[in-house]
């Protein structure tokens, strides 16, 4: 089976590209420059027969998807995961919305228009856009609606909530497009939480994602605030079985899934397993209250049942998850 992998070169798209030469699949990725795909290409040398490569520089642009869905033999399936998650936020509709949003709705156009063989696309969506997902604030202690609140606007006016409207209206415009266009395809949407595990994507020395900069921050930048609350996370190596999964299991087809690890976590516990698994470390990173967890603070809880039971996930534990970011984020900095 023939898959296009789109933002190949991110940390989470680096493991489904994983998963799926894993698997068999020939796949096509898009990234931005001819260097990121000499990176992959010479990463995956012995797997060259599965593996082809189209350069989208910008998914925004119109028509940025058109050429890359068309392959011979012809695509069966399109991963879209490629969309700003970064902190610098300069212009929001230029950086964050339009490629979130146009680039979402581009690819279902190009499929729509160029590969009637494609069956299904699967979007990397968020938790936070929706999902009946309670969260418990020290101050309100609020339900989670089933769509987040925020409106376009924020993110243009709100740096701190542009990520976020990114990903709601990118999700929203996908649904919007099956319902309207009522294409030969089907959607599934994967809504993970905060993801974390080990980095793979060589393009990472240097430049660390989103999310295991968090991490980052306690081992090599020196953050001493351990910041307090519970939230909800998964594992980046089972986040790709997910959408390997989901490719295949014909159940999944108009689903969204909320793909989150049984555990949750907090700062103190990744601290805690710093430490256990990484002693010469240890004097350069806080300690905090070794097992206590702060309640104040937000507090997310995730309900995967649907996940586990469609996609027949079994998620790892939280220790082993934060041990394999810490000792990669540890091996890259020898690197970089
Ligand atoms: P990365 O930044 O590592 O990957 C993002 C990918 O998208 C990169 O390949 C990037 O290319 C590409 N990309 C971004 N903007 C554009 C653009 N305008 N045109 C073309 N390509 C673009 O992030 P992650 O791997 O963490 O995120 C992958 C997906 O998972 C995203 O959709 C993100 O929203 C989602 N997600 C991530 C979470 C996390 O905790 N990491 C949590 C929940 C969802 P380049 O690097 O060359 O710029």
């Amino acid at each position: 089976k023939r898959v296009l992998l789109t933002g190949a070169s991110g940390f989470v798209a680096s493991h489904i590209l994983k998963a799926l030469l894993d698997s068999g699949y020939w796949v096509r990725c898009t990234v931005r420059s001819t260097s990121k795909a000499t990176s992959i290409e010479k990463q995956y040398a012995d797997k060259a027969a599965q593996l082809d490569f189209a350069i989208v520089e910008d998914i925004a642009a119109p028509n940025a998807h058109d050429k890359a869905v068309v392959a011979d033999p012809p695509l069966d399936f399109v991963i879209h995961t490629a969309s700003p998650f970064h902190a610098n936020v300069q212009d929001p509709e230029r950086d964050f919305l339009k490629p979130a949003i146009d680039g979402t709705r581009g690819v279902l156009q190009s499929v729509q228009k160029f590969a009637p063989s494609v069956k299904r696309v699967v979007v990397t969506s968020r938790q936070g856009t929706a999902f009946a997902c309670p969260v418990h604030s020290a101050s309100d202690g609020l339900g989670y609606p089933d769509w987040s609140p925020v409106a376009y606007e924020d993110g243009v006016t709100n740096p701190g909530l542009t990520y976020l409207v990114s990903k709601k209206y990118a999700e929203l415009a996908a649904l919007k497009f099956i319902e309207e266009q009522k294409p030969n395809f089907d959607l599934v949407v994967m809504n993970p939480p905060w993801i974390f595990g080990p980095v793979i994507n060589e393009q990472a020395v240097g430049s660390l994602n989103t999310s295991t900069q968090r991490i980052s921050d306690y081992l090599i930048g020196g953050k001493t605030e351990i910041a307090p609350g519970m939230d909800v996370y998964v594992d980046v190596r089972d986040l790709a079985v997910a959408h390997v999964r989901s490719l295949e299991v014909p159940e999944a087809g108009g689903q969204r899934f909320l793909v989150c690890a049984n555990d949750r976590f907090s700062d103190q516990f990744i601290l805690d397993t710093i430490h256990k698994h990484f002693p010469d470390v240890a004097e350069k990173i806080p300690v905090g209250v070794p097992g206590e967890v702060k309640h104040e603070g937000i507090h997310f809880i995730g309900d995967n049942s649907k996940t586990t039971k469609i996609l027949g996930i079994t998620f790892r534990p939280a220790e082993e998850t934060f041990a394999d970011t810490a000792k990669s984020v540890l091996e890259l900095q020898k690197k970089g």
